[in-house]
């Protein structure tokens, strides 16, 4: 049988793993070097001039990074893949490779912060204009595409207002008018959803968050078709410079082995918190795409194995009442990043989103009472007392 019809976590733990042909270490080491010796000139030619494959120097790569790299693409089911430096260096990286001058993107209203700051600051100081959509809204899109435009970027589960994206409807708008669609799947994980089997052409994760999954490594990977993977490595990450380490390579090859198991206790956890929470008289609105009442419960369930982890809710009281919340946790960690074993929990509003103003803030669905929750795979009865006592501090406030 081949390992590809196999279950996730059995392929997590044996599929593009390579035998070390030195001495058979059954981990594959650490190869901390930065330049590799060649035998003789005939070698160094071949290898610096790319006739064959082979290891030259750690910005172009390294036999730990070529071995996750051959873990993701196989796990996200595409020809080919990179390891970066850092989720901003997979989604910059994705993003240059698929412009052009003068070229033209559409990208969503509510996306990562500093992704948010790329589209704003940077991409149209070299000339890449932008046009926001909602990506919910298929008709937005499609009246947003002109004759420069060059690539879809759709983050989903969007962060941090869970905001959907039907991956497969927007593939099929891209497909058509010949465009490259790029999925920030960071929320998901590849445990969780495929983008490039329901469509799309890249997808990107910040591999610091359920990959990597215990909070020990900064990185990102892009996966997709062989030439775009091919041209993101050179000429992008070559002179951008964006490298894993081998170390962080191997950090999150380590981790990815439990990714499948985690991620099913998050999804178990995360149903959970999200039900106590939808109940509470002090939660005004829960937003997890498992719940019924998400506005994209169906889509998701079409196109995600499961919901994962990821949460926000908003509680009655505004912004004094987020901050006795994050003051009287005990159990959750108050954290920027995500996707831990351990529970994480942030204020949007005075945290991620701060620089936003109140009015901005809320057209895109951020309120003051916003909390955005990492649901860690602690014990579930231990994680909902924690909720529950520090919602009971924000009710002693009376506000
Ligand atoms: C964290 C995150 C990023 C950025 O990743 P880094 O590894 O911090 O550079 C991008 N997109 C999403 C959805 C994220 O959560």
């Amino acid at each position: 049988m081949s390992k590809e019809r196999m279950g996730l976590n059995t392929r997590l733990l044996h599929e593009g793993s390579s035998k070390d042909s030195l001495c058979g270490a059954h981990v594959t080491p650490i190869y901390q070097t930065t330049t590799y010796v060649f035998d003789n000139i005939e070698e160094a030619i071949r290898l610096n001039q790319n006739q064959d494959q082979g290891f030259t120097y750690t910005r172009f790569g390294s036999p730990t990074q070529h071995e996750l790299e051959n873990k993701i693409a196989l796990l996200e089911n595409a020809e080919a893949a990179l390891a970066v430096g850092s989720g901003m260096a997979a989604i910059t990286t994705a993003l240059l490779t698929s412009s052009k001058k003068g070229g033209h993107m559409i990208v969503p209203n509510i996306v990562y912060g500093c992704t948010y700051a790329f589209f704003e600051q940077l991409l149209p100081k070299y000339g890449i204009e932008v046009t926001y959509v909602d990506p919910g809204n298929l008709e937005q899109i499609e009246a947003a595409i002109k004759e420069n435009t060059t690539t879809v970027y759709v983050e989903t589960p969007a962060n941090p207002t869970l905001n959907i994206t039907d991956i497969e409807a927007v593939s099929k708008i891209t497909k058509a008018n010949n465009l490259t669609m790029i999925v920030d799947s960071t929320f998901a994980s590849p445990a969780l959803q495929n983008p490039i089997t329901l469509g799309a052409d890249v997808v990107v994760h910040s591999a610091t968050k359920y990959l990597c999954g215990h909070g020990t490594v900064v990185a990102g990977v892009i996966a997709g078709s062989k030439e775009f993977v091919d041209k993101a490595r050179f000429p992008y990450l070559q002179t951008l410079g964006a490298v894993i380490s081998p170390f962080d390579a191997w950090l999150l090859m380590l981790g990815m082995k439990t990714l499948g198991v985690r991620m099913k206790a998050h999804c178990e956890n995360g149903l959970a918190v999200a039900k106590f929470l939808e109940e509470h008289p002090l939660v005004e609105r829960v937003y997890y795409p498992g719940l019924e009442s998400h506005p994209s419960h169906e889509i998701a369930k079409k196109q995600m194995k499961g919901f994962g982890g990821m949460m926000s809710f908003d509680i009655k009281g505004g912004i004094e009442a987020g901050k006795i919340f994050m003051n009287s946790v005990k159990v959750f960690s108050l954290a920027t990043s995500l996707g831990n074993i351990d529970s994480l929990v942030q204020h949007s509003p005075t945290m991620s989103h701060f620089d936003m103003s109140k009015e901005e803030r809320e057209k895109v669905g951020i309120k003051d009472g916003q909390v955005r929750v990492s649901v860690g795979i602690e014990d579930i009865d231990d994680l909902i007392n924690d909720l529950s006592q520090a919602l009971d501090e924000v009710k002693k406030a009376n506000l």
